[in-house]
């Protein structure tokens, strides 16, 4: 933050800010923060992890959220969505999938960390803010009730929550389930990736007449090859979803769902 700018532009900065970070560290446990004092809690991360973040801004492709190198005019698709559209309308990603916000993903994930999750939320919300007003309810990639009950929560439910309370949008988190538990698809090629997805997801009988028609915000964390999130807009699609767009708080550069 340049402090010489006037004090309106500060405040007008500070704003913009506050609305991506909350008010204390959240990339150090709790106790450690509190520690630290004031000097450090101004904008949620501590700088330095603040200034790791590869936030995502235009120009990207319309479709699955790539970045691009320069602006290529509005609506534009990367060469791998000009070939074969995907199954979702359109993705958008907070930032880049890279080590810094990987760190900061898997406390969520796998350290209870779920007050990290209002943080994640209000990013997507900016990511996703050209699609948020076109959209009925938000639905997160549901987990197998397996893993639910080893790992207590549902990471994207953590996110998808607080982001429609945000965007005062309907939260439809019974509407996807997965009944077939897809192995981890961590090391996995994009090929192999899909195919473990394929009838991994499907919406409830009871969700089918709530769904059709519907305008669809899937909710994850992050999106690598993009297999889990065309699973779960297939089987929308199939319960006559009229779109599907798909929200996460960071994907990889390039999706591989498509050899290149
Ligand atoms: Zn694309």
């Amino acid at each position: 933050m340049d402090l010489r700018l006037p004090a309106s532009m500060r405040r007008a900065a500070h704003g913009a800010l506050d609305l991506l970070l909350p008010p204390q560290p959240l990339d150090q446990p709790p106790d450690a923060a509190a520690s630290r004092g004031a000097g450090v809690q101004w904008r949620g991360l501590t700088p330095p992890a603040w200034s790791r973040i590869a936030f995502i801004e235009a120009p990207f492709c319309d479709a699955c959220g790539a970045p691009f190198d320069y602006d290529q005019g509005p609506g534009s698709r990367c060469a791998a969505c000009c070939r074969e559209a995907p199954a979702f309308d359109h993705a958008r990603a907070a930032c880049v999938y890279d080590e810094p916000v990987s760190d900061l993903i898997l406390k969520l994930k796998h350290a209870d960390r779920t007050d990290l999750s209002g943080l994640f939320a209000r990013w997507i919300a900016r990511a996703a803010a050209d699609l948020l007003p076109r959209i009925d309810g938000v639905v997160p990639v549901p987990l197998h009730r397996w893993r639910l009950l080893r790992r207590r929560y549902n990471q994207a439910a953590e996110i998808a929550r607080p982001l429609a309370r945000q965007a005062r949008l309907a939260y439809w988190p019974e509407a996807l389930v997965r009944h077939r538990a897809t192995r981890t698809q961590g090391g996995k090629s994009g090929d192999a990736r899909r195919t473990n997805v394929v009838g991994a997801f499907a919406v409830p009988l009871a969700w089918r007449g709530r769904v059709d028609g519907r305008r669809i915000l899937l909710v994850d964390d992050v999106l690598t090859t993009g297999a889990t999130a065309e699973g779960c807009a297939v089987a929308l699609k199939a319960a006559g979803a009229a779109c599907v767009d798909v929200a996460v708080i960071a994907r990889v550069g390039q999706l591989t769902r498509r050899p290149e």
